[in-house]
């Protein structure tokens, strides 16, 4: 198969990327999706309200397309605080359909993993992607739409059998184990590792499972954060007046946006993980504590002592191996070296792939960029320019 542009990964990146403009569906591409259909990607199953207003997206798509004017959409749309994100899970899936229905059959590839992608510039079609089934599909332009994903850190290694990762434990499938797993002890010491927006979205899960039970006084949970938390403010002047020094991360000139004025833009938690945090700090829940740590290595009696330990540590993109003229430039899944521009655009450290693969925030925000300047501002829109002047003479 021969597109012009190639997508690599089918869930709310590349969908609502897609749905922002009607005239990219018009564009000769083809997109890969590993699970069975286009769409939710991990928001499906994930039973906890978004850390930020996510249904801002909603506004940006594009009202040409019949799927804008959908009843449950527009009122999503108007919603300005956090939504459940399985509820954004299922209108993503509405959306994979319909994008499905628009472009040519053939064009949406799902249930196949991509193993590779393989750039090479001389060719007619430089970048070959190469699928679970053994095919492969070239391209002119790949995007990767590929997410993060959470791994088990070594630290965590020697007890890795009581470990779930958080968005197991706010995994709505997984919730009749998570459970039978509260359930099998007498008593209960839970340890989170972590002090994210999952952290505190768990800690809220755990602490309403447990108010329901026979036996709270069964359970304890101990957050374990190697950093002060970051607590999300709409100003400096709010954060002064609030931030409680002993645990959370001062409102320096690093973490403050230099357009919006915004603390903790990107970082901070907010909203119910924010209410959660207030109510540990203020000793609403005698059961749960906060205990700041150096390291996890120090932390092993704490670890021997617990039944299950939930890791909150963020996510990383797992990217498939890429390779340039038969040389991997990810090695061990390293991204350091690939940088994105302001559409998306990936380059090398020492190898000369520029304008061949863009990515849809799918590497984690440069330390530089993170909550103090508006990271990637317009990239849709830049990256929308671009294909459009690139290929829209091919459009169908
Ligand atoms: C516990 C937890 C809580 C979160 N809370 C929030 C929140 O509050 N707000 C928020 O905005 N985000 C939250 N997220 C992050 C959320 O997952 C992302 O914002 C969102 O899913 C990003 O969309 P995406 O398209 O980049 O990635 P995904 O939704 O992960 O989509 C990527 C898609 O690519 C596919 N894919 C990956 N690799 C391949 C491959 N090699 N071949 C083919 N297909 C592939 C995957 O199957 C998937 O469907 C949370 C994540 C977790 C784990």
């Amino acid at each position: 198969m021969f597109h012009d542009i190639i997508f690599i990964g089918g869930g709310f990146r590349t969908v609502s990327f897609l749905l922002a403009d009607y005239r990219l569906l018009e564009l000769d591409l083809c997109i890969v999706e590993r699970i069975g259909h286009l769409g939710p990607g991990k928001f499906k199953d994930l039973d906890c309200l978004s850390n930020s207003n996510a249904s801002t997206f909603l506004r940006h798509l594009d009202h040409n397309s019949r799927i804008a004017n959908k009843t449950l959409i527009k009122k999503m749309a108007v919603k300005h605080s956090p939504v459940s994100l399985t509820v954004i899970g299922r209108m993503l899936e509405i959306f994979g359909k319909e994008i499905k229905t628009q472009l040519p059959p053939g064009s949406v590839v799902t249930g196949h993993e991509v193993l590779s992608v393989d750039l090479r510039p001389a060719d007619r079609y430089p970048v070959k992607v190469v699928l679970s089934d053994g095919n492969h599909i070239n391209a002119k332009f790949c995007i990767l739409g590929t997410g993060q994903s959470e791994l088990l850190m070594h630290e965590l290694l020697p007890w890795k059998e009581k470990v779930l990762l958080s968005g197991q434990v706010l995994s709505a499938s997984y919730r009749p184990q998570l459970l039978e797993k509260l359930k099998q002890n007498r008593s209960t010491r839970i340890v989170i590792v972590g002090c994210s927006h999952s952290a505190f979205a768990c800690a809220k899960l755990l602490c309403d499972i447990i108010g329901k039970s026979e036996n709270p006084h069964f359970y304890s949970i101990e957050i374990l954060h190697r950093r002060k938390v970051h607590i999300y403010y709409p100003s400096v002047d709010e954060a002064r007046i609030h931030q409680d020094l002993k645990y959370e991360e001062e409102a320096s000139a690093q973490f403050i946006c230099e357009e919006s004025g915004e603390v903790f833009r990107d970082s901070g938690i907010k909203y119910e993980a924010k209410a959660m945090y207030r109510s540990i700090y203020s000793g609403k829940h005698d059961f749960i504590k906060m205990h700041p740590i150096e390291n996890l290595y120090s932390c092993s009696t704490i670890f021997d002592g617990s039944n299950l330990i939930i890791q909150a540590t963020g996510l990383k993109s797992i990217l498939p191996p890429l390779s340039l003229d038969g040389r991997i430039i990810n090695e061990a899944n390293d991204t350091s070296k690939l940088l994105a521009d302001i559409c998306g655009i990936l380059s090398h450290e020492s190898a000369n792939i520029n304008g061949l693969i863009a990515q849809l925030r799918v590497m984690a925000l440069p330390d530089i960029c993170k909550d103090r300047k508006i990271y990637n501002k317009g990239l849709y829109n830049n990256l929308r320019d671009l294909l459009l002047t690139k290929f829209h003479s091919n459009a169908r």
